[in-house]
């Protein structure tokens, strides 16, 4: 589904990806590990379109997205969760997802997608209404999943999803990740929790300095945790 080869991204001078290459199949959860710094936001940026590859080729479902706009990145399916879980905080929480459903191809069922969007989320069901900003940490980040969701991405990006939420919020989100992977979105999950990541991803891609130091099957890397 998404083959990425050989990229290398710079900040001005500072080169934080240098010769990356992954892979994701449809169906999977992938995850990239790695601590501060090591280059996953800008992995996850470089895929969503917010930067362009100095060089090598990303290719998704056969086509090449290297450089191109974010606006056509969305609507060719793939939708990014950034860090730091951006909600509009002075619109509600349905306006929130509404907005999500902007960009999106196909505008059938969106109706149907906000029903399923409060399924997996019962707690966004609730403050519907709700001011977002008013929000704790681990809702926001709900809420951000949801309105990519509402996107209707074949490949989500998300973020560290679990930064800075307590240990139940955490479960909860990734077991709605796994739910989300179920009913067939394709997940690239970018994590600096190593332990966590591995318990719901099928593969793993470890990330230091820029570089791909390892890769594997979750169970394999488990094993070297
Ligand atoms: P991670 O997501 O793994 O924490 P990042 O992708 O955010 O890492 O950062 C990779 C490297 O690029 C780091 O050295 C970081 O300081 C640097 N970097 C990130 N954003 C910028 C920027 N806007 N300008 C310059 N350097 C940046
Ligand atoms: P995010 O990665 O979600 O944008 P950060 O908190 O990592 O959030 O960074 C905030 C901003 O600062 C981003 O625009 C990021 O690209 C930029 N940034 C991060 N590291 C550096 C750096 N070393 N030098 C310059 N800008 C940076």
């Amino acid at each position: 589904m998404l083959k990425v080869n050989d990229i290398n991204v710079f900040y001005g001078n500072i080169q934080a990806l240098k010769g990356v290459s992954l892979e994701v199949n449809e169906g999977e959860i992938v995850t990239l590990i790695g601590a501060n710094g090591a280059g996953k936001s800008t992995l996850l940026k470089t895929l969503s379109g917010l930067l362009k590859p100095k060089q090598g080729t990303i290719e998704y479902l056969g086509s090449s997205i290297a450089g191109k706009q974010a606006q056509s990145i969305v609507k060719a399916g793939i939708s990014h969760v950034p860090e730091g879980r951006r909600v509009f905080a002075n619109m509600t929480v349905e306006e929130n997802l509404e907005l999500g459903a902007y960009l999106r191809k196909d505008k059938d069922g969106i109706a149907k997608d906000l029903q399923r969007v409060f399924e997996l989320f019962p707690r966004l069901l609730e403050r519907r209404k709700q001011q977002s900003g008013t929000l704790s940490g681990g809702e926001q980040q709900m809420l951000a999943m949801g309105r990519a969701i509402m996107a209707k991405p074949k490949l989500l990006l998300l973020d560290e999803p679990s930064m800075g939420l307590a240990p139940l919020m955490v479960k909860t989100i990734f077991s709605i990740v796994k739910e989300i992977n179920k009913e067939g979105t394709t997940i690239l999950l970018v994590e600096q929790n190593a332990h966590m990541a591995l318990s719901v991803a099928d593969r793993a891609y470890v990330i230091e300095t820029g570089r791909v130091v390892l890769s594997g099957t979750a169970k394999e890397l488990k094993e070297t945790e």
